[in-house]
């Protein structure tokens, strides 16, 4: 056993999410807990509708307004929904990064790459002097290639593919405690999703960063992550190591799941 015993970085007490009436409420997320450690890289696997996404937009305060939230979530031991919304935007440009499903909901149509990346440096603390060249470096590590050239065009200019590398350069690159990537690969080629992976992983070795990465590519968490949680209609039904939970599933759901990938 290790020794030191590292501080969660994100604290999740029996947390839902509603959408919908009061009265006929539909529960996207119900009865979460769970403990996020620095350092750790998380899948979270479930079938589409089976709330991934709102329960990684909830555990950042990232939910569309219309969302009810109950139960707690800590965020580096501080109550997130009990914060002033000034305090967690603060947070998200400084602690928290973000790869969502849908590049062209992230990158700003009105901004130049570069400037959308060495916006992210400079918030992250990167010294002015350092930001530019930082910026390219970022914009190598995910391929892109002539990156000289790339960060003057805007982002109507790129493929979908090369937005979506661009985000997960910004949300990379400079030292987030928190990365949350909903499914960030499903658009790239398997050759670029590999190199894509080993950023994730770089980047937790580098940084100590915690990682969730929302997948229903069962390959991916086998080959990048530490831990899986598996959703099924708004709850984790089962959690645990890697290598345990696809050894020995124990929830039916899972089974399924293992069963139905080649
Ligand atoms: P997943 O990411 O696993 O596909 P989601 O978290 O997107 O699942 O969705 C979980 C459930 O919550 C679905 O029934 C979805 O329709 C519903 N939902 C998600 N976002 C909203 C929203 N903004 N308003 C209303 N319902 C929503
Ligand atoms: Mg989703």
């Amino acid at each position: 056993m290790n020794p030191i015993v590292e501080v969660p970085i994100v604290e999740v007490q029996d947390f839902g999410v509603a959408f919908g009436l009061k009265d006929r409420p539909l529960h996207a997320v119900r009865g979460v807990n769970l403990t996020v450690r620095p350092g750790e890289i998380i899948g979270i696997a479930g079938e589409s509708g089976s709330g991934k996404s709102t329960l990684c937009t909830g555990l950042i305060r990232a939910l569309a307004p219309t969302a009810r939230v109950s139960g707690r979530v800590c965020f580096d031991g501080r109550s997130l929904y009990d914060l002033p919304m000034r305090e967690v935007a603060a947070m998200h440009g400084r602690d928290i990064a973000m790869v969502l499903q849908n590049p062209m909901t992230s990158l700003d149509p009105l901004f130049t790459i570069g400037n959308q990346v060495r916006e992210v440096l400079k918030r992250r603390g990167v010294p002015g002097a350092q930001v530019r060249e930082q910026a390219i470096a970022a914009l190598k590590r995910v391929h892109i290639t002539a990156p000289e050239m790339r960060v003057g065009q805007f982002p109507h200019q790129l493929s979908g593919g090369m937005r979506q590398r661009v985000l997960i350069a910004m949300a990379t690159s400079a030292s987030p405690r928190l990365l949350v990537a909903d499914e960030p690969t499903s658009a790239l080629d398997a050759t670029i999703q590999d190199e894509i992976l080993l950023l994730f992983r770089e980047l937790r070795d580098r940084t100590n960063a915690a990682v969730l990465i929302v997948t229903h590519e069962l390959e991916v968490i086998r080959r990048v992550c530490d831990r899986v949680l598996v959703m099924y209609a708004g709850r984790i039904v089962e959690q645990g190591p890697v290598s345990t939970v696809f050894a020995a599933p124990q929830h039916p759901y899972t089974r399924a799941l293992l069963a139905s990938t080649p």
